[in-house]
């Protein structure tokens, strides 16, 4: 953070039936002169380790919403940017208090921000999750609950947490439309997710026959390579101008 080598990309999200970009993923890339590329799976697992996330995670949620507030600023179409957040930077942080801020600093309007959770967090603290993630609701901002399906996908946790979006894991898209265990899980969790009132995004969306077959089972929203892979700010740009939104 401090010398300045992080830097984020941004993956659009799309809506099944108007075929829009309605959304946008910011993901954290790390590239170091001696070591190269350096993969999120591996170095976001040590800074949580050696407690270094909350001030990595702070920078994120700056970078990402002073970034939306200019593609707003330009005239762009305003989406949410949606923003991982660490099970840690529930506990070692006030993310209600950081978040605050961070609106505060850039401007941005708390209905533009999305945080992506994982159950991990639950695991950590489950009160102390609970009651933060309600209080971000009540300011207006979307919280997202990551990869659904792996880890415990405890149902009890559905009821409880204050959400909007279930995002299910890629590894269950890795297997449509093909394998039909797959499919019926799929299914299911869309049905119940609607009954609990909640948006369903598919991640990792490769393929066509993947898109149809979500469309056909009522899945609202997809994430993937299929449309575009995580891509810098000044290409993204071109997918909140409002004509392209149109023709998508
Ligand atoms: P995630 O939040 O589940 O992000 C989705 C990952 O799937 C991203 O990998 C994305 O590039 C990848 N992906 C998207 N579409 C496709 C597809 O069609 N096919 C395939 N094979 N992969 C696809 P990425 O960027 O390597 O990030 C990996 C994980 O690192 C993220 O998983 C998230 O858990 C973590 N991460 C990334 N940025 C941040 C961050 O700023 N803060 C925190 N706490 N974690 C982050
Ligand atoms: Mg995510
Ligand atoms: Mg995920």
């Amino acid at each position: 953070v401090e010398q300045n080598r992080l830097h984020l990309v941004y993956q659009p999200k799309v809506d099944l039936h108007s075929g829009r970009v309605i959304g946008m993923e910011a993901l954290l890339r790390w590239v170091e002169p001696d070591l190269g590329f350096v993969p999120p799976d591996e170095f976001i697992p040590l800074a949580e380790e050696i407690g270094c996330i909350s001030k990595i995670g702070r920078w994120v949620l700056l970078d990402a919403c002073r970034q939306n507030k200019e593609w707003q600023d330009r005239g762009l179409n305003s989406v949410p940017v949606s923003v991982n957040v660490s099970s840690r930077q529930f506990s070692d942080t006030d993310l209600l208090e950081v978040v605050t801020e961070v609106l505060q600093e850039t401007g941005l309007e708390p209905q533009w921000l999305e945080l992506e959770i994982t159950e991990s967090a639950m695991l950590e603290d489950e009160v102390t999750t609970t009651q933060t993630l309600k209080l971000i609701r009540e300011r207006g901002i979307r919280v997202s609950l990551d990869d659904f399906g792996t880890g415990f996908s405890s149902l009890s946790y559905l009821r409880r947490l204050s959400l909007d979006t279930l995002k299910i894991d890629r590894s269950f898209v890795m297997d449509l439309p093909d394998d039909d265990d797959a499919k019926g899980i799929f299914e299911a969790i869309i049905v119940m997710a609607h009954v609990l009132g909640l948006v369903v995004i598919a991640e990792g969306v490769e393929t066509e026959e993947q898109r149809d077959f979500l469309h056909s089972i009522d899945c609202d929203e997809i994430q993937g390579y299929l449309i575009s892979k995580p891509v810098p700010p000044d290409e993204f740009a071109h997918f909140l101008e409002p004509d392209a939104q149109a023709s998508k």
